[in-house]
């Protein structure tokens, strides 16, 4: 990258000089006309446009940028631009095996590159389908299609902030993102309440931002934070020991609770998590949003992760039913329960206590639990999600994670906070 600017720096260089040679005084055949200053000249040449776009070179061309509209396709876009119905019939099927032109989103971003002469004709079409890729279409010589990835850097940034409201106003009014906000829910959500939130709380962040020519496309990881909950401090030191990045305190104990593997001693998973689910008895779709664990009946059911029972009921479908919210980020659903255990409706649960018995109330055709696991308020594959390990550090890492924490804990204080004047101002309302 900067080995190409250095080539354009040096060859807009040569392109001047040469220019001023020829359009001196002494020598130039042009006295008569308006004479380039070097500075002008050199104002000119040596802007930062780039002479590539999409690896295309743009002094050949004019382009057209816009965005897919409703209903659009690739036709309608380019038979304006002289290409034929032909290439159009081609392309649709070459295009198959990269990126379907059928696949065009509306809203998303395309270019044109066309002659600048009356023909008008295109000779690229790149479409941006997201932020890290492009697809070139090539509509001159022989078609091509070409399906290239940008180059994603990743630079480490720091946030500090203070509560007003909310985390997410706090952090988006730093200029973070919602994904920075998920990020740190579901690092500190098993030790802090959001609900609990108060004006002055405040928090630290280190972590990574992902760039594509300059502009944010997303958060990497959150190597550290801090957040100070109720003048006390709630440290989480990302660490790790070769499967992922896990968050531990000052003392090396996990951040973030485990679930139990599994809520059930079962016999076998009679049905999973499908979104898609067929059923050929009924001739539809009906999606399954849980999984169910096949246990004999009155096999005892465990809350997954500590929490609080927020429902605690029967219906027509779930039967015997259970909901244990475990924080801001993650609920679970137990479903078809022959009976309840002893807990109530409103009261904190333990992972591992018994929370009912195995059966088949409700909509069920045997003894099997059906477990529903919500991440934020939307239901997900339990076996599938990557939840977070509970394990302490082991001693052998001690030493490595103590030196990262002495790093870490001085990156985090050198974070200026501009809360102070805030809280003040709050304070006074
Ligand atoms: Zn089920």
């Amino acid at each position: 990258m900067s080995k190409r600017l250095v080539t354009v720096i040096g060859v807009s260089l040569i392109a001047i000089f040469t220019l001023v040679y020829f359009l001196s005084p002494s020598s130039s055949p042009f006295d008569d006309k308006e004479v380039f200053s070097e500075e002008s000249l050199a104002e000119e040449t040596l802007d930062d446009t780039p002479l590539f776009k999409f690896g295309i070179p743009v002094d050949l061309f004019e382009l057209k940028e816009g965005r897919i509209k409703r209903n659009q396709t690739f036709a309608d876009i380019l038979l304006p631009y002289n290409v034929s119905r032909q290439d159009i019939f081609n392309m649709d099927k070459i295009s198959r095996d990269v990126f379907s032109v059928r696949s065009l989103v509306v809203n998303k971003k395309y270019t044109i590159f066309y002659n600048s002469d009356s023909t008008k004709k295109a000779s690229y079409f790149v479409y941006e389908p997201n932020d890290l890729e492009y697809v070139v279409y090539q509509l001159v010589d022989s078609l091509g299609v070409f399906r290239e990835s940008r180059d994603v850097e990743i630079v480490e940034r720091t946030m500090a902030g203070v509560i007003s409201e909310t985390l997410d106003h706090s952090i988006r009014a730093e200029g973070g993102s919602p994904a920075l906000v998920n990020a740190m829910a579901d690092i500190f959500g098993w030790q802090i309440d959001p609900k609990t939130l108060r004006k002055g709380d405040w928090f630290k962040i280190i972590y990574e931002d992902r760039l594509v020519e300059g502009k944010s496309v997303g958060i990497g990881k959150i190597i550290s934070a801090q957040f100070n909950h109720i003048k006390n401090d709630y440290m989480a030191y990302g660490y790790d020991m070769g499967d992922g990045h896990e968050y531990f305190d000052e003392s090396g104990e996990s951040v973030q609770k485990a679930f139990l593997r599994y809520p059930v001693a079962f016999t076998r998973i009679s049905s999973q998590y499908n979104p898609n689910r067929y059923l050929k008895m009924y001739g539809r779709y009906k999606p399954h949003l849980g999984t169910d664990f096949a246990a004999s009946k009155n096999t005892p059911i465990k809350a997954a992760a500590d929490g609080v029972i927020v429902a605690r009921g029967f219906t027509r479908p779930n039967g015997n039913y259970i909901k244990i919210k475990h924080n801001g980020t993650y609920t679970t659903g137990y479903l078809h329960m022959n009976r309840f255990g002893k807990f109530k409706l409103g009261q904190r649960v333990k992972k591992g206590q018994t929370i009912g018995y195995v059966g088949s109330t409700g909509s069920s055709t045997g003894n099997h639990l059906c477990f529903r696991f919500w991440k934020r308020g939307k239901q997900v594959d339990f076996l599938k999600e990557k939840l977070p390990a509970e394990k302490p550090l082991p001693a052998g890492e001690l030493v490595r994670f103590d030196a990262l924490m002495s790093l870490m804990d001085k990156r985090l204080e050198d974070i200026p906070n501009t809360w102070s004047d805030k809280s003040v101002s709050a304070s006074n309302e």
